[in-house]
């Protein structure tokens, strides 16, 4: 093995952590027994960089018109998302609905997990342990700082994901959006409309 260590932005030395140097381990060893290619390594990178909430979106978008569809998500999120054509990980999505009384938000209070498959890869503040201590605490307060104030009377729900179980928020489509395509209905469901940290608006999408 060589020397230990990457260079930061600002082409400063640091060694590597522990767990990067596991990742690095692993990597090398399943490479070196002919498991994965390099190549094939850092294909799966781009792949998950390029990736975005676009997935997601579109999934909401179809359930927002087809309400069978939407009972399947409901019921199975990860074989509803395979039915629409989408390549899920052997994961258990579960897709919880907001509804006038009951409003969802996503954490994963011990780590960084994620709906990848349909959002990408998560934004910085969802790793921090910022949002993951507080949101579980005081929601009301967090969605207030992100600009969603919700109604005392409507019920905040905070679902921890894990390791195999990841959660999707499906927003409530917003009014004066009847008659809408489901690609213009997409264009309006944003990253953190799926995480539960805002919702999406009818206005300001032609
Ligand atoms: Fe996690």
């Amino acid at each position: 093995m060589s020397q230990r260590g990457k260079q930061d932005e600002l082409g400063e030395y640091r060694p590597l952590s522990y767990f990067q140097l596991m990742e690095v381990s692993l990597r090398e060893l399943l490479v070196e027994k002919g498991i994965v290619s390099d190549a094939e390594v850092q294909a799966t990178l781009e792949d998950m960089r390029a990736r975005g909430p676009d997935t997601g979106a579109r999934v909401v978008a179809r359930a927002w018109v087809d309400a069978d569809f939407k009972a399947r998500l409901l019921e199975n999120g990860t074989r509803a998302c395979e039915a629409f054509g989408l390549d899920v990980p052997a994961l258990r999505l579960v897709v919880v609905e907001n509804t006038p009384q009951v409003h969802n938000v996503i954490v994963c209070t011990l780590c960084s997990c994620y709906p990848r498959m349909l959002l990408g890869l998560p934004p910085d503040w969802y790793k921090s342990s910022h949002y993951r201590s507080r949101v579980v605490r005081e929601p009301r307060a967090v969605l207030a700082e992100f600009g969603l104030r919700l109604p005392d009377a409507v019920q905040l729900r905070v679902h921890d994901s894990t390791a195999d179980m990841r959660y999707l928020v499906l927003p409530m489509r917003p009014a004066g959006t009847a008659g809408w395509s489901e690609a213009r209905l997409a264009s309006i469901v944003t990253r953190d409309c799926m995480i539960g940290v805002a919702v999406p608006e009818s206005s300001g999408s032609e």
